[in-house]
């Protein structure tokens, strides 16, 4: 039996259900004189007129409504209860009630029965869960391969949802990949733990979407009632930072709140407020790393960025960077490190180039180019020794105008290389898009590379394909000589990692190159690595 039939049934049988409202199907009956008379006509009253005047769906017949009596319709032409067919009352409330789109049923809904659960459990011991799940990854593949693929992946997911609830309770969806469940009844912590692991299993599959398959994990954050919130919107306030846990923590994996979530949140507020100083204050720093090409000689430096805050200590950039992106503050911040890094590499020997990494937030304000020039300009540097690392996701975003301001850096004669490739979507179209003139291989295909065949063959792939469109190559993350040793003999251009050097402060340099030029002048070229 359907959700609808069951809920129908329910109703026939006594007292007025859930659900069957007319101010559900008509928003505007919700309040004022109009109400009052449903609510005569919901008390067992039959002969009530309503005006309908400015109840929004007039195309429709009328209104529907449910008794205890059974179920009704005021036609608006003739103002007073008649009966309805069955059929078009399912249809109806399905329609008020449900996602057109995966058929779970919608916020309206979530939010009532989140009401209800919570002032049904007041006082007493029962307790309620609210597990919020979110889906990794979604904008990305909608992004990538379109609407009508994001709409049957979240067709799917909610299909594993309801698949993985059984009995658990009734899943919503409330906005676009965000889908929640309510328990209500049963034994907690314990049924909502056994649920949320199931979820987080049924999304480890691959979906196979026109033979296309696509991994998307969810992310679950659990919250009780009313231990954790006593009014809905702080049980999913709660919800939402057990769920924002979740993704930190790796995503596809649940998180039940608890109130050190909320210090960790406090913390990152304060941290937030004080990025915004940062800057002003000289706690940002750049640090450089070298790149070297086979066999040994440094090609440059990538300049990478470093937050010292005076009470914690070195923040990393995994953590500050999205926080100044989500902050409005990458524009600001990346200027600086342009300025600063191309003022430093004009100390450098001119035939070192200096990379600096770009952030999407850059090319959003739509003045990069701009700024960029300007800096050539004071710094005095020459365009073609500066080289910009981007990831896939400056391509994701925006696509047209970021790779027309690409271009126009490639014409100013700065250099464009792809950074962490393989570890994001890794589109050939992108490849095939734009000229890139080098592809950096993320450091998790060379962790690896000596005990892992399948590394050996991914790293050899890339290698051959960035070389047959003509772009050269730079393995990141190398830390052993037996790496580096494996990389020049498959033909890899350039190196970065620990083992080559580490990154280091402007002032350690000087040193480094003297040092680097020395050893090789007193080595045979298979001992250079
Ligand atoms: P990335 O551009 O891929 O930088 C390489 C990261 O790998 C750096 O981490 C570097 O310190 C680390 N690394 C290098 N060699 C090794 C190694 O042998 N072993 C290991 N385990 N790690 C190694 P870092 O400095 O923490 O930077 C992380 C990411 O933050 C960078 O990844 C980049 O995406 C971003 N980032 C750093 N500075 C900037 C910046 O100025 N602007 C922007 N937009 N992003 C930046
Ligand atoms: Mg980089
Ligand atoms: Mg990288």
């Amino acid at each position: 039996m359907t959700d609808c039939a069951a809920s129908l049934q329910q109703a026939r049988g006594g007292a007025v259900a859930l659900g069957a409202r007319p101010w559900d199907i008509y928003p505007a009956l919700a309040e004022g004189e109009p109400r009052c008379a449903l609510e005569r006509v919901l008390a067992g009253v039959s002969s009530v007129t309503v005006d309908l005047y400015g109840a929004g769906r007039r195309t429709r017949k009328g209104v529907v409504f449910r008794t205890a009596e059974g179920i009704g319709i005021i036609e608006a032409s003739e103002q007073r209860p008649v009966a309805i067919d069955e059929a078009e009352h399912v249809k109806l409330l399905h329609q008020a009630t449900h996602d057109v789109l995966t058929g779970l049923q919608n916020r309206r809904r979530f939010s009532e029965r989140l009401e209800e659960v919570l002032a049904a459990g007041e006082g007493g011991r029962e307790r309620s869960a609210l597990l919020q799940i979110d889906l990794d990854d979604f904008k990305s593949v909608n992004d990538t391969l379109g609407h009508s693929t994001g709409d049957t992946l979240l067709q799917l997911a909610a299909e594993r949802i309801r698949d993985a609830l059984r009995d658990g309770g009734t899943a919503y969806r409330y906005a676009g990949d965000e889908f929640a469940v309510i328990q209500y009844g049963k034994e907690q912590p314990f049924a909502a733990e056994q649920l949320a692991q199931a979820l987080v299993d049924a999304f480890k599959p691959p979906f196979i979407i026109n033979g296309i398959p696509l991994f998307v994990g969810a992310s679950i954050g659990v919250a009780f009632g009313p231990q954790h919130g006593t009014e809905s919107e702080e049980l999913m306030k709660a919800a939402d930072i057990a769920l924002y846990a979740a993704k930190r923590e790796g995503r596809g994996c649940a998180r039940i709140f608890n109130r050190s979530m909320m210090l960790l949140l406090e913390q990152r507020e304060n941290l937030r407020r004080n990025l915004r100083v940062a800057l002003e204050r000289e706690e940002l720093h750049l640090v450089y790393q070298p790149l070297i090409q086979a066999p040994g000689s440094i090609v440059g430096f990538e300049a990478l960025l470093r937050w010292n805050h005076p009470e914690i200590g070195p923040i990393p950039p995994s953590v500050f960077i999205p926080m100044a992106e989500a902050d409005g503050l990458m524009e600001e911040i990346g200027r600086w490190v342009l300025e600063e890094a191309c003022r430093e590499a004009m100390t450098w020997p001119q035939e070192f180039n200096v990379a600096v990494n770009l952030s999407p937030a850059q090319f959003l304000g739509g003045s990069l180019t701009d700024t960029v020039a300007q800096v050539i300009d004071t710094s005095g540097i020459r365009a073609d020794r500066i080289e910009f690392e981007i990831t896939e996701t400056v391509l994701l975003e925006q696509t047209v105008d970021n790779l027309d301001t690409l271009n126009t850096l490639n014409v100013l004669g700065i250099r464009i290389s792809l950074d962490d490739f393989g570890t994001h979507y890794s589109s050939l179209a992108y490849l095939k898009n734009f000229p890139f003139d080098s592809v950096k291989i993320d450091q998790y295909f060379i962790r690896d590379l000596l005990s892992e065949k399948k590394s050996q063959t991914i790293v050899r792939s890339i290698m051959g394909l960035a070389h047959g469109l003509g772009m050269s190559v730079t393995a990141e993350g190398v830390e052993t000589a037996g790496q580096a040793l494996w990389l020049v003999g498959e033909g890899c251009d350039c190196l970065q990692g620990n083992f080559l050097g580490e990154a280091m402060v402007a002032d350690s340099i000087p040193d480094f190159i003297a040092r680097s030029s020395m050893s090789l002048h007193g080595m045979n070229e298979q001992d250079r690595f």
